[in-house]
């Protein structure tokens, strides 16, 4: 079956009067870092230009201000600045010419890290550190003339559009909420005087650029906050906007300081598109969609339902760049999709680094990181068939090298076997199913089931070994360790021993966390069933009241099991989990009942069960189990005997460095070795 035909909606172009495109593929906006550096032009314009090759119809760059207020970062304002931005606009036209591009102006207004940082009303956002100066009228204005005047600026710069965010905390949301809004001028108090601002930043926007112009205007659909907007005022606004010169309607859901995740890996595939189809039934311009539609039979669901006109794909374009033209050439299976971790991406983005990705290491790094044809090509094997020499496996073979891949295990995966089987974790399935098609596509000779010794990587005849043997649990050094009441994880997760109903959980890093999940977990994973995830998060789809979640409280099964995470350290609990994503765990496992505790001294295991002190107290955990997580050891008895027998061999992943590792680090450092070699 052609793609056309097995995705008709995907591919059918999208007339839009003045212009066409493509098909119904956007790559959202998202902010990389790039924008903000020397050398950050060039930088997206090969980052963009790989996505426009990719088959994509549409692009929309990353924020940009319209002036210094708006964010203290990347701005678009001077002619100067405009001739920078046609290096992207010039690239991305170069590699497709039907492919648009759309600039993002953004204004962070009270969540600006700038001492200037301007709002409605001088309210500090929960997750922001200045409280923001008040717009006067002149104030107001000039934000208003600065839209225009970016607006301009982007069409003089070789954009086919620009996209106006209009939510998220950003400036024009919070003139439309009371919480942030508390003007009683004519742009607050009612719901038409709090839109006044949004509506006139798209007619003063519309009017500098004329009429053969894109105009995208994200609007809030469900911002997720008490209080936040409601659903008649949602249309009001939708409808208002399109009247000012809106061409596409983008819904955006959950501003940056409410507590819903709205895109992590526990959010359910598309979990957010019917509220752009209810919306898509009182605008009268395409509308798009997005959040955690990862690949192309969702996005081609969600269209055939009529639920929207485009679908907006931003991480899963840092994962694979030709996620499109894959599609296109019946490739599916090829797609390496995106896992929803945020880990390379967002949880970056918020601590000032470089964005990437965790399954993708050359996303955003185009012109430093590439496989290019070796000439000089090696027979290597590769020991351990988890993320690191997966990537290693597959890097190396697509650069030419003849690769073995010796597995002990039945499968592919490593610890990613484990990942997976986590309640939310599903899409790393995704992974394994890309790595096993990957081998298969570039004729990588896997041995599974296959413990490798010395002697048969001598008899192999390898120019290079790399061992990938991953870790080893850490055994804490502990009266009682070896009592029948404690289980390593590994075993916990494969379900190989049985569980108490009290329970110690010793580590409380990533896997104690995970573990806590599964053993609290009942019934359809929340990620798999958008009833249960909504119950879960109180958001309620069908009535939609005040921002989605007003008043709904949410409903998460409390465990029968009582489970308490522990660790030595003095920090709070959960502090290394991810920037992002950290807090959706925390707060999942305390509605389950789960208890932390920080500061524990680890003394003895007995029949009674765990004794331990805290704070300088004597405390028993009357457990039935201690689960141990705590952390693990590279597992180098391989390397150790290669060295030994003078074979020269080098170590990645997990077997290289076990502190601090995680599948971002053993996969960037095996792509990168891989690429070198
Ligand atoms: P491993 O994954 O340990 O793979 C090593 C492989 O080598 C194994 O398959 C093993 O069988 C094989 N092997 C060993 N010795 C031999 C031999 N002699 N011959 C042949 N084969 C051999 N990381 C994240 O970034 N994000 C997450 O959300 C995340 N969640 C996790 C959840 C769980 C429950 C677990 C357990 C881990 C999670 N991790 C996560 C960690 C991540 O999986 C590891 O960092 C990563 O797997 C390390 O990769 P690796 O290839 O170095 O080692
Ligand atoms: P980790 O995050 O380093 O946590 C190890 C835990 O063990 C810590 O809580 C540590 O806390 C404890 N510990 C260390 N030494 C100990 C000892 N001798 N005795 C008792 N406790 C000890 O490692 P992990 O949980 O094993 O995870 C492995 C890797 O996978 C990590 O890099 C992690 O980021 C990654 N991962 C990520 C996710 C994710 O969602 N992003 C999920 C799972 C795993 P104290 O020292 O304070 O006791
Ligand atoms: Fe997706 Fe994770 Fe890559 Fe971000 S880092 S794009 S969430 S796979």
């Amino acid at each position: 079956m052609s793609a056309t035909s097995k995705y008709p909606n995907l591919f059918a172009p999208l007339d839009l009067g003045f212009t066409q495109l493509k098909n119904r593929v956007i790559m959202g906006s998202m902010h990389t870092g790039l924008e903000d550096i020397p050398g950050g032009f060039e930088r997206q314009a090969a980052y963009f230009a790989e996505r426009a090759r990719g088959g994509v119809g549409m692009i929309i760059t990353g924020g940009i201000g319209p002036n210094h207020e708006a964010g203290g970062g990347a701005k678009l304002e001077t002619l100067e600045e405009a001739a920078e931005h046609r290096t992207v606009t010039e690239a991305v036209h170069a590699a497709d010419p039907d492919v648009k591009i759309c600039l993002q102006i953004l204004h962070a207004g009270s969540l600006a890290r700038t001492a200037g940082a301007v709002a409605p009303s001088a309210i500090r956002a929960r997750i922001a550190p200045n409280v923001p100066h008040e717009l006067d009228e002149d104030g107001i204005e000039k934000q208003l003339a600065d839209f225009a005047n970016c607006a301009a600026m982007a069409k003089l710069a070789g954009y086919d559009g620009v996209e106006i965010i209009g939510s998220a905390g950003y400036l024009l949301s919070t003139f439309l909420v009371e919480r942030t809004n508390q003007r009683t001028d004519q742009w607050g108090g009612s719901f038409e005087n709090r839109m006044r601002f949004p509506v006139e930043v798209v007619r003063r926007v519309r009017e500098a650029v004329g009429p053969d112009f894109i105009v995208v205007f994200r609007i809030a659909a469900m911002d997720m906050l008490q209080g936040g907007m409601a659903w008649d005022e949602v249309v009001t606004l939708g409808k208002a906007v399109v009247a000012a010169g809106t061409t596409i309607v983008s819904t955006h859901f959950c501003w940056h300081e409410a507590q819903v995740p709205t895109i992590a890996t526990m959010v359910p595939r598309a979990a957010f598109a019917q509220v752009t189809g209810r919306l898509r039934k009182e605008l009268t311009v395409p509308m798009i969609t997005s959040n955690r539609i990862n690949m192309p039979d969702v996005a081609e669901s969600v269209l055939a339902r009529g639920d929207a006109d485009l679908i907006s794909m931003a991480r899963p374009m840092l994962a694979d760049p030709d996620l499109v033209l894959k599609t296109l050439q019946g490739r599916e299976d090829e797609i390496n999709t995106c896992i929803a971790c945020n880990q390379a991406c967002l949880d970056h983005t918020f601590t000032g680094r470089l964005t990437s990705c965790l399954v993708n290491p050359r996303a955003c790094r185009e012109t430093e990181l590439n496989y290019r044809p070796t000439v000089a090509a090696r027979k290597i094997a590769v020991v351990g068939a988890g993320p690191a020499g997966l990537a290693y496996a597959t890097v190396a073979a697509e650069r030419g090298h003849q690769v073995t891949l010796y597995e002990a295990g039945p499968d592919i995966g490593g610890q990613f076997n484990l990942a997976r089987r986590i309640p939310g974790k599903e899409e790393f399935n995704e992974t394994l199913r890309y790595f096993r098609k990957r081998i298969e596509v570039l004729g990588i000779t896997l041995k599974l089931n296959t413990p490798v010794d010395v002697a048969l990587l001598k008899a192999g005849g390898y120019d290079e070994v790399i061992v990938a043997t991953g870790i080893e649990p850490r055994v804490p050094q502990l009266d009682g360790i070896d009592h029948p009441k404690v289980v390593g994880y590994i075993d916990a997760i494969l379900g190989r021993k049985p569980i108490g109903k009290r329970v110690a959980i010793m580590g409380a890093g990533g896997i104690g966390f995970d573990v806590a999940e599964l053993i609290t977990h009942e019934g359809v994973s929340a990620s798999m069933d958008i009833d249960v995830f909504a119950k879960e998060w109180g958001i309620d789809f069908v009535n939609h009241p005040r921002g989605g979640v007003t008043g709904v409280t949410p409903e998460v099964a409390r465990s029968d099991r009582e489970v308490t995470l522990m660790q030595r350290k003095a920090d709070s609990v959960g502090k290394s989990l991810g920037k992002t994503t950290g807090w959706t765990h925390r707060l999942t496992l305390q509605r389950r009942g789960v208890k932390m505790l920080n500061g524990v001294e680890y003394l003895r295991i007995d029949d009674a069960g765990l004794h331990a002190r805290v704070a300088d107290q004597p405390v028993l955990f009357e457990v039935d189990t201690v689960i141990v997580c705590a952390g693990q050891l590279p597992k180098r008895d391989l390397y150790d005997q290669l060295i030994a027998e003078g074979v020269n061999a080098t170590l990645i992943g997990g077997a290289y460095e076990a502190t601090e590792l995680d599948a971002k680090q053993a996969i960037n450092q095996a792509s990168e070795l891989a690429a070198a070699a």
